[in-house]
């Protein structure tokens, strides 16, 4: 089966919602393969937001992705990574739909970092390359 990698970020667990998103990973009948909680370096972030290098955002996206822990998980099942990324919901959670992580949990921004819970990779080339990243051993 597909694998993704999917972090709860540093928002997320501050305010004790990695239980609710573990819950909806799990009632969806998608397996947790790997399980981890902690801190992000620079240089994990660095390669791990490579392709936002440059954007204004990205400074500011690696100190929020620094600003506390992580728990970053390694999620299996058929179509994953499309299927989490729906279960997320779109980037700003302002706009994304109800039902959502996003939609449901995710304060509006109204600042210059988009915290939004969670991440989840966005093709099965970034699911491997970031997997290796997170859990070099699996
Ligand atoms: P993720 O990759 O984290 O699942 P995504 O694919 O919806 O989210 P990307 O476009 O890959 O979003 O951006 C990565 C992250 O950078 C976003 O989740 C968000 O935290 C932040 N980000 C994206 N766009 C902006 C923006 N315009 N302003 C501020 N932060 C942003």
């Amino acid at each position: 089966a597909q694998r993704t990698l999917v972090l709860v970020k540093p928002d997320g667990v501050g305010r004790g919602l990695t239980g609710e998103v573990l819950r909806r990973i799990e009632a969806k009948g998608y397996r947790l393969v790997a399980l981890d909680m902690r801190e992000a370096t620079t240089e994990l972030l660095e390669q791990h937001y490579a392709e936002h290098l440059g954007k204004p955002f990205y400074g500011p996206l690696v100190e929020f992705m620094m600003s506390g822990p992580v728990v970053a998980l390694v999620v299996e099942g058929h179509e994953v990574i499309a299927g989490f990324r729906s279960l997320a919901g779109t980037t700003d959670p302002t706009s994304a739909a109800p039902g959502t992580i996003r939609g449901d949990l995710g304060r509006a921004w109204g600042t210059a970092v988009v915290q939004n819970l969670v991440h989840g990779s966005d093709s099965p080339e970034s699911a491997a390359r970031e997997i290796g990243l997170w859990f070099p051993a699996l």
